[in-house]
């Protein structure tokens, strides 16, 4: 395996480090794990969560399945006692959220840290902060040989911060099909970004020594957004480790920020698994795109699918945590694609690829399900609108024991296994 080294200039990377004490506490809060057993207790429930305006970590995708909803001390009782008149099955799956947070990350002030960050960047020991992120993509650049990469800003978060397009191909100005694959469009599934970051290591850094990056790269041009949503990311590594929409100052309202994956222009409704409400973490936005990070994105989907550009997207991967599923569309109905299994057929590749790494077991499914459905959601945008015929959701690890808090130990075997599984599926799509 090979590392990336080189050297980073300290003082520049750490001028966004948060002092402890801006940092949220979530000390006594819980998440609890509710089976809904029908689809009438299922909409009080969600009911009751838009009443409370709790936080959903994991919606349940088949029936008897469980939700995971992460509630605040503060409000723990009263829901407790509304769900017991509901008479719903409930226990606690996380007691104390602080706890997991507590030593699963190193963070930005550890002198270690820093010391491992002078010599090399070890892409697979830490979650790397956005200025840490843009560093490595222009090292990536600088020294890639026998690839072509090239960098294109693609707009600015609401904050302004460049949002960036990693282009990996054979040659300059290829213009072949292209796979478009981004992470960290929810801020705190920080997994996400770092397997963004493998991908690109591992095309770039390996066409040599792996012969099916050698073929992948024959016939695609890879375009890898690894922070899609970068103010939010950044806030969830200095205020809110839980942070998860954008940082929009909403108008009227004192909550910050818009679910991007409720913002994207098909099918956009915000009753249908998103919000009205700013303070909700699905919070939909007051448009369809009203968001610059969803809106740069869409068109820049767009460009590559335009008639100058032949329709050249073949293949939309949009990264998440946790649960562990390869989803395809549609997020906004119950109905399934007209292709349904094409998009069935190479996410199986996918996920057996996957299981191989270190057994893992992937679900494949539709992003709808009979229970649950989410409109605005950017894979629904790529399908159903640009018309990108395979359009991906993928879940990464675990399966909550640790949800969205991920350790840092585990970002290597999570990196390997969506490696192996996003290139069976790139190698099946060569062929199909
Ligand atoms: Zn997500």
């Amino acid at each position: 395996m090979r590392i990336a080294v080189f050297i980073l200039v300290i003082e520049s990377v750490y001028v966004s480090s948060a002092t402890p004490s801006q940092q949220k506490s979530f000390h006594g809060h819980k998440v609890l794990d509710i089976l809904p057993r029908t689809e009438s207790e299922l909409k009080s429930i969600l009911n009751l969560i838009e009443e409370y305006e709790l936080d959903v970590w994991y919606e349940p995708k088949n029936l008897n399945d469980s939700l995971h909803v992460h509630v605040e001390p503060e409000k723990l009782g009263q829901v407790l006692s509304h769900l017991k008149k509901l008479g719903s099955e409930v226990k606690v799956w996380i007691e104390n959220v602080q706890k997991l947070i507590d030593g699963s990350f190193t963070p930005e002030d550890n002198l270690q840290r820093r010391v491992i960050m002078q010599r090399s960047l070890n892409l697979n020991k830490t979650y790397y902060n956005y200025s840490e992120i843009m560093t490595y993509l222009d090292y990536v650049q600088e020294n890639a040989r026998g690839v072509h990469v090239s960098q294109q800003v693609i707009g600015q978060s609401v904050k302004g911060r460049d949002l960036r397009v990693l282009k990996v191909s054979r040659s300059s100005n290829s213009a072949k099909k292209a796979i478009i694959i981004d992470g960290g469009i929810h801020a705190r599934e920080w997994i996400s970004l770092a397997s963004v970051i493998w991908m690109m290591d591992k095309l770039v850094f390996n066409p040599r020594n792996d012969p099916d990056v050698k073929k992948l790269l024959k016939k695609f041009d890879f375009y890898l957004i690894p922070v899609l949503n970068p103010d939010g990311y950044e806030f969830s590594r200095t205020n809110d480790r839980l942070w998860r929409k954008n940082r929009r100052i909403n108008s009227g309202s004192n909550c910050v920020g818009v679910d991007l994956n409720r913002n994207f222009d098909y099918k956009w409704n915000p009753n249908r698994g998103g919000s009205r409400n700013p303070c909700s973490t699905v919070y939909s936005g007051t448009r369809a795109l009203s968001e610059p990070e969803s809106a740069a994105l869409a068109s820049f989907i767009n460009s590559l699918m335009g008639v100058d550009n032949g329709g050249r997207v073949q293949a939309y991967l949009n990264i998440h945590s946790y649960g562990q599923y390869w989803l395809y569309p549609w997020g906004f109905t119950t109905a399934y694609p007209v292709d349904r299994l094409d998009l069935d057929n190479l996410a199986q590749v996918a996920v057996t690829a996957i299981q191989k790494v270190n057994g893992k077991r992937f679900t494949v499914g539709s992003s709808r399900n009979v229970l649950y459905l989410a409109a605005g959601g950017s894979d629904d945008y790529a399908k159903g609108s640009a018309g990108v015929k395979y359009s991906y959701t993928l879940e990464l690890r675990d399966t909550g024991a640790y949800g969205f808090v991920l350790p840092e130990k585990q970002i290597l075997p999570a990196c390997e296994e969506t490696w192996a599984g996003v290139k069976a599926f790139a190698l099946a799509l060569a062929k199909s």
